[in-house]
């Protein structure tokens, strides 16, 4: 009954997950009603929301000195939300420019301070993370942000960037859990949750505690991380039901075996993708080989028309949402955690038999 799909996002979700919220949702665990009828400040909410945190934290293996914030909104709020907590105006924020992400990321911080491209890609189209001889970091930046997978162009980093003792800051909307990751790298890292994590409405934030210090009375009470660590990321009601979904989601990662499993599965999965699209000159990759992304491979078929057939061809044995995003046009495919492997075998097996009956 349901179908491939390989949305960008929102995106699929495992499907014991949706199984489980539909057990829920007349009646959860016997209490007569379902989670999106449960009181932010009731008990059973406080387990869901402390489970989840300690599922994250043991996932990630965060260290202890971080806290776990669940704020309303996309990773969009975070664009701006940090620049106001920590660029002060005699500062300069580092920004990589890797792709649309980090293009709109930068764009809302000039709004608060004073921005340095550490390096950008943009004259390439986005095709690679720039060598690290080409970066010009600033030595006592208010901090360093990147993207660590460019959703849009395909684009990821494999490496933690170097940057001294300037706080690291990464939107891992689309990557994070994709792998292992060293936390302590980082001063903050943040994702919207409707990729790897969930459902829209929400982003996680894993804060370094020294940094909630950092603060700044005009950004709105809700987003403020200090006020937000205090109160627990209640003090508001939250997005209840997808801090719910998220804990659910963060069970079935850990069921399948963990982040290191979650990464081999992934490295699996791309390089059957990227495997079809190098067999021979029919599909083309621009990423430089070693950017390439292990989240949304994106490809071109010869011609328009091509694509075009090709998109409604896959649509029509069940193989959904392929088409490259808006900006960019082309192909993509969106592998996050829960994607199969049989959905991209079904995948793969398509692009041969296209490839082989119209190249
Ligand atoms: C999807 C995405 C965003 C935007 O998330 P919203 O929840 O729509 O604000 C930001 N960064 C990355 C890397 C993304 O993939």
């Amino acid at each position: 009954m349901r179908v491939h799909n390989f949305s960008a996002g929102p995106a699929a979700l495992p499907v014991e997950v949706i199984q489980q919220i539909q057990e829920g949702l007349l009646n959860w665990h016997g209490i007569g009603y379902s989670v999106m009828e449960l009181g932010h400040r009731s008990e059973a909410f406080k387990t869901i929301l402390e489970e989840t945190k300690a599922n994250l934290k043991d996932l990630m293996d965060i260290p202890d000195d971080y806290r776990i914030l669940f704020i309303a909104g996309g990773a969009t709020v975070q664009f701006a939300t940090i620049p106001m907590h920590f660029l002060a105006k005699e500062k300069v924020a580092d920004y990589f420019d890797t792709g649309s992400w980090s293009k709109k990321a930068i764009k809302e911080a000039k709004k608060y301070g004073n921005v340095n491209s550490v390096t950008s890609s943009a004259d390439n189209n986005y095709t690679s993370i720039p060598a690290e001889s080409e970066w010009a970091l600033t030595p006592d930046a208010a901090y360093c942000h990147y993207t660590g997978n460019e959703t849009i162009h395909g684009v990821q980093f494999h490496r933690v960037p170097n940057v001294g003792d300037v706080p690291l800051v990464s939107d891992m909307t689309s990557c994070i859990l994709s792998g292992p990751l060293d936390v302590s790298r980082f001063g903050l890292i943040y994702a919207g949750a409707q990729k790897n994590l969930g459902i829209a409405g929400l982003s996680l934030v894993i804060i370094r505690e020294d940094l909630l210090e950092q603060t700044n009375d005009l950004v709105p009470s809700v987003l403020q991380y200090n006020q937000q660590a205090q109160a627990n990321s209640l003090l508001n009601t939250p997005p209840t039901f997808a801090i719910y979904v998220m804990g659910k989601v963060l069970k079935w990662v850990k069921a399948q075996g963990g982040v290191n499993v979650m990464a081999e599965l992934n490295q699996r999965k791309a390089g059957k993708i990227y495997e079809a699209i190098d067999a021979d000159n029919f599909y083309n990759n621009p990423v430089e080989i070693s950017s390439r992304s292990l989240m949304n491979p994106v490809f071109r078929l010869p011609t328009k028309e091509l694509e075009a057939s090709f998109i409604q061809e896959a649509h029509e044995a069940d193989l959904v949402n392929l088409r490259g995003h808006r900006s960019v046009g082309g192909v993509r495919l969106s592998l996050y955690n829960a994607i199969t492997e049989h959905s991209v075998d079904t995948a793969v097996d398509f692009m041969n038999h296209f490839a082989k009956t119209r190249g």
